[in-house]
C-alpha cells in the first residue's frame, strides 16, 4: 500500500496525543490538538464541542454522492502509565491504555490523504466522539448529528483488536462486539442493634440471593448467545459491630451478544429484585448506568466492507465469535447505516486497558488504508 502519506508527521501526532492523555468528559485539549492538526488540511467547516468535547470535519466533494462519516474515539483511562515512553503521559494516573490516539490518528490520516486525493462526489465527515469508555459519546454525537442536521449514509468505526497479527482486517457479520450495562440495585431496610436483628430489616439476605442468582444466571437460563452478569461491587451497613445494617448496595455489568438477550437478562434482574425485596420487606430502587448496546453488522455492511478491503487489498479476515467487551459505536445503529471492523495489534501486544499497553504505530497505516478502500467504494474520490 502506497498511501503517500507522511507517515512521521502521523506518528508525531499520535505521540502528542499519548502525552495529552484525558479521561472521558475531560478532553478537551485532546480536541484542540485534533483541530489544529484538521486544519492543515482545510476542511470546508469544523464543528467543535459537539456533545461534549467532540469534533466534527467535513471534506466537501464538488459534486453530490454519499455522505460517508469516519469515527474516532478521544478519551482514555484512569491508569497510570508505568512504561518507559519519550512521549509518556503527562496527565497523572491517565493514559491511552484502548489505543484511541492511534484510533483519532487514523481518522486524521484521512484529512492528510485528502490532501493528495480531494473529495470529488460526495461529503466525507470525519467524527471525534469524546466518553466512549463510558457509553456517554456516542448517543450525544447521534443527538449532535440531528441538531446540525447532518444526515450520513453510512457511518464506519474500527478497534485495534490485540491478539491478530498486525494490519490484518477483521470483521464480521452480525454481533461483532458485546452489549452491556452496569446495573445499580440499592435496598433499603432499618437498623438496628446488632443483638436484636429481629427489629431491624437488613438487607443481607436478599443480596446473598441476587448475588448468587445473578452469577449463575448464564447456566440457569436459556439465551440465544453468550450471556453473562458479573457482579462487581456490594456493600453492605457500616463498619459497626454493635448494628445490624438497613442498607445495601449491588453492581452488577450485565453482558449479552445480542439485545434480545440483554432484554431477557435485564427482566430476570428486575423480577429477582422486585421478588427478594418483596420476601425481605425492603424497599428498593434499580438504575443503570454505561448502557451500550451490540454492535452489529448487517450483511449489506459487511459486505461493503469486504469489497472495500478488497479494492485496498488489505489482509481481509472474517472473525469466528463477537468480542466479549462492548463498544459504544453500537449506539449510531439506532439512528444510521454503520459498519465495523478491527484491525490486528499484534499476537504479542499486551491486553487492552493493561497498564503496559501502547498502541502500535506500525499499524497506523493499515486502519487508513482500509478507509481508503471505503472511500473508492463509494466513489468519493
Ligand atoms: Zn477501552
Ligand atoms: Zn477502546
Amino acid at each position: 500500500m502506497d498511501l503517500k502519506l507522511d507517515v512521521e508527521e502521523l506518528i508525531k501526532l499520535r505521540h502528542h496525543l499519548h502525552a495529552n492523555a484525558e479521561v472521558s468528559n475531560q478532553e478537551e485539549k485532546t480536541a484542540k490538538i485534533v483541530v489544529e492538526f484538521l486544519k492543515k488540511f482545510k476542511p470546508d467547516h469544523i464543528w467543535e464541542n459537539v456533545g461534549g468535547h467532540g469534533v466534527i470535519a467535513l471534506f466537501k466533494g464538488k459534486e453530490a454522492g454519499n455522505s460517508i462519516g469516519f469515527r474516532a474515539d478521544l478519551d482514555a483511562l484512569h491508569i497510570a502509565e508505568t512504561i518507559e515512553l519519550e512521549y509518556a503521559s503527562k496527565t497523572p494516573h491517565t493514559a491511552h491504555k484502548c489505543g484511541h490516539d492511534g484510533h483519532m490518528t487514523m481518522v486524521a490520516g484521512i484529512a492528510a490523504y485528502l490532501e493528495n486525493n480531494p473529495v470529488k462526489k460526495g461529503d466525507i465527515y470525519l467524527i471525534f466522539q469524546p466518553a466512549e469508555e463510558t457509553g456517554e459519546g456516542a448517543a450525544r454525537i447521534n443527538k449532535g448529528l440531528n441538531e446540525l442536521n447532518i444526515q450520513l449514509d453510512y457511518l464506519f468505526g474500527l478497534h485495534n483488536i490485540v491478539g491478530y497479527p498486525k494490519g490484518q482486517i477483521l470483521t464480521k457479520k452480525g454481533t461483532f462486539a458485546a452489549a452491556s450495562r452496569g446495573m445499580v440495585i440499592k435496598l433499603f431496610g432499618k437498623t438496628s442493634h446488632a443483638a436484636e436483628p429481629e427489629y431491624g430489616i437488613s438487607p443481607v439476605m436478599a443480596i446473598a440471593e441476587i448475588t448468587t442468582q445473578m452469577s449463575v444466571v448464564h447456566i440457569t437460563n436459556p439465551f440465544s448467545d453468550l450471556t453473562l452478569a458479573t457482579v462487581i461491587h456490594s456493600e453492605l451497613g457500616e463498619i459497626a459491630f454493635g448494628t445490624s445494617p438497613g442498607y445495601g448496595e449491588v453492581r452488577i455489568t450485565l453482558r449479552a451478544m445480542r439485545d434480545e438477550d440483554m432484554q431477557k437478562l435485564i427482566d430476570f434482574a428486575e423480577n429477582l429484585v422486585a421478588e427478594q425485596a418483596k420476601k425481605e420487606l425492603l424497599e428498593y430502587e434499580i438504575s443503570y448506568t454505561e448502557t451500550f448496546p451490540s454492535t452489529e453488522n448487517t450483511e449489506e455492511a459487511y459486505q461493503i466492507m469486504k469489497n472495500a478491503g478488497e479494492i485496498a487489498k488489505t489482509d481481509f479476515n472474517e472473525l469466528e465469535k463477537p468480542f466479549k467487551w462492548s463498544e459504544d459505536f453500537g449506539q449510531y445503529k439506532l439512528q444510521m447505516k454503520t459498519g465495523f471492523f478491527g484491525v490486528g495489534a499484534g499476537e504479542d501486544t499486551p491486553h487492552l486497558h493493561d497498564e503496559t499497553y501502547d498502541f502500535p504505530d506500525d499499524i497506523l497505516l493499515s486502519g487508513i488504508n482500509m478507509y481508503v478502500g471505503l472511500m473508492k467504494y463509494f466513489k468519493l474520490n
